[in-house]
C-alpha cells in the first residue's frame, strides 16, 4: 500500500513500547477507520538504572518521531504513545513498569515538550483492545474481553463501548486464583498465568518432557503428533483458562471474549476445547463468543494512534466535528497542547 491509497484525515506518529520491541508507525485516517504506513521496530533500550531506562525510551521516542515526520507526505497531528505496566492515562504518566523498571515517569508531559506535539498516552493492552474493538475482533461489540496471551495474561475489558481502566489496574486476568499450587512472580498462588501464558506452556512442556521447546506453537504441534506431555500441559492450560472465562462470564457477562498472543496462534487448537469446557461449566450465565484476535501485533500501534485521534477529535469544536466524519473536512492547524497529557 502506498501513502497514497490511505484517506487522511489526520497523521499520527504511533508508538508501542513493549518490553523488548518498540514498535512504530505512522498512522493515517481517522478514530473509525485507521490504516498503518510505514512501521518499523526496534530493540527496546534497557539499562541497569531505570531512570535511564525510562530517558533513552523517551529520546527513542522523540527520535522516531522526527524520522517519521520527515518521511510522512502530511503534517503530523499528534503522538499516541502506549507503554506496558500500570498507566494513569488521565495524567499522562507511566506508574510502574516491572519489566522495564521505571516508576512515575511522566511521559506525556515529556514528550510534548520535546515534540511540540500533542501527546495522547495509554496503557499497551488497553490500547490493543481499544483497536479490536474498532477495526478487529471486537468490532460491533459493546462488552467484551480482548486477552492477548504471551509472556503473561493481560485484558482489555471493554464495558458499554469503553475500555475500563480501574485506576490503571483493571485487567490483570493473568492473577486470577484459578486453584492450583504453584507460585507466582507477584507472590500469590494459584495464578492463571503461572499454567497457562504462552511463555508458561512452553517453560511446562520441557520441564516435562525433557525437550526444550521455543515457544507454545511447538507445543500445539507436539500435541497434534499425539505427545501425552503436551497434551497433558495443553489441557491444564485449557482447564484454567476455563475457570478465569466462566468467572468472566459470570461477573461480566461479556458478549464475547477474543483471545490474542502467542497463545492464540494455536486458534481453534485452543478455541474448540476451551468453548467445550466453558459450555459445560456454565450453567445460567451468557456463553460469551470465543474468538481469535485479528490485529495481531499491529494492535498496540493501531490503539495508540486511535487514542491520539479521539484526543484530537475531543479538541476539535462540534461544529469542525460534524464536518470532520465527511470527506470535506478541513485541516486546521492543531490547538496549543495546554493538557496534563
Ligand atoms: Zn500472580
Amino acid at each position: 500500500m502506498t501513502l497514497r491509497d490511505v484517506p487522511v484525515n489526520r497523521c499520527i506518529v504511533a508508538i508501542d513500547v513493549g518490553g523488548t520491541e518498540v514498535k512504530s508507525a505512522l498512522v493515517y485516517g481517522n478514530p473509525k477507520d485507521a490504516r498503518p504506513v510505514l512501521s518499523q521496530r526496534r530493540a527496546t533500550p534497557k539499562l541497569a538504572d531505570p531512570r535511564a531506562t525510562s530517558a533513552a525510551v523517551i529520546d527513542l521516542v522523540v527520535e522516531l518521531t522526527e524520522q517519521l515526520g520527515r518521511q510522512s507526505e502530511h503534517p503530523l497531528d499528534a503522538l499516541g504513545l502506549v507503554v506496558p505496566g500500570i498507566v494513569d492515562d488521565e495524567a499522562g504518566v507511566g506508574v510502574y513498569s516491572a519489566n522495564l523498571g521505571w516508576r512515575d515517569v511522566p511521559f506525556g508531559t515529556i514528550l510534548a515538550e520535546r515534540t511540540g506535539l500533542p501527546v495522547a498516552f495509554g496503557h499497551d493492552v488497553r490500547a490493543g483492545g481499544l483497536a479490536e474493538a474498532r477495526l478487529g475482533a471486537a468490532r460491533g461489540l459493546s462488552d467484551a474481553v480482548i486477552a492477548p496471551i504471551g509472556t503473561g495474561i493481560a485484558a482489555a475489558i471493554m464495558l458499554g463501548g469503553r475500555m475500563h481502566a480501574g485506576g490503571g489496574l483493571a485487567g490483570e486476568l493473568g492473577h486470577m486464583n484459578v486453584g492450583h499450587e504453584l507460585t507466582c512472580a507477584c507472590g500469590a498462588t494459584g495464578c492463571l498465568e503461572v499454567v497457562a501464558s504462552a511463555s508458561a506452556v512452553a517453560r511446562r512442556y520441557s520441564t516435562r518432557s525433557g525437550r526444550p521447546v521455543h515457544g507454545s506453537a511447538e507445543v500445539a504441534e507436539a500435541m497434534q503428533r499425539g505427545d501425552a506431555d503436551a497434551i497433558k500441559v495443553w489441557r491444564e492450560a485449557v482447564e484454567a483458562l476455563t475457570t478465569a472465562t466462566a468467572m468472566l462470564a459470570t461477573v461480566l457477562s461479556p458478549e464475547a471474549v477474543i483471545f490474542g498472543g502467542g497463545l492464540a496462534m494455536a486458534r481453534d487448537l485452543l478455541l474448540n476445547p476451551l468453548r467445550a469446557r466453558l459450555s459445560e461449566t456454565l450453567t445460567f450465565q451468557r456463553m460469551p463468543d470465543l474468538r481469535i484476535a485479528q490485529l495481531g501485533s499491529d494492535a498496540g500501534c493501531l490503539g495508540a494512534a486511535l487514542l491520539a485521534m479521539d484526543m484530537l477529535e475531543e479538541r476539535t469544536p462540534r461544529h469542525t466535528r460534524t464536518m470532520a466524519r465527511g470527506r470535506l473536512y478541513p485541516r486546521t492547524k492543531p490547538e496549543p497542547f495546554r493538557g496534563t497529557h
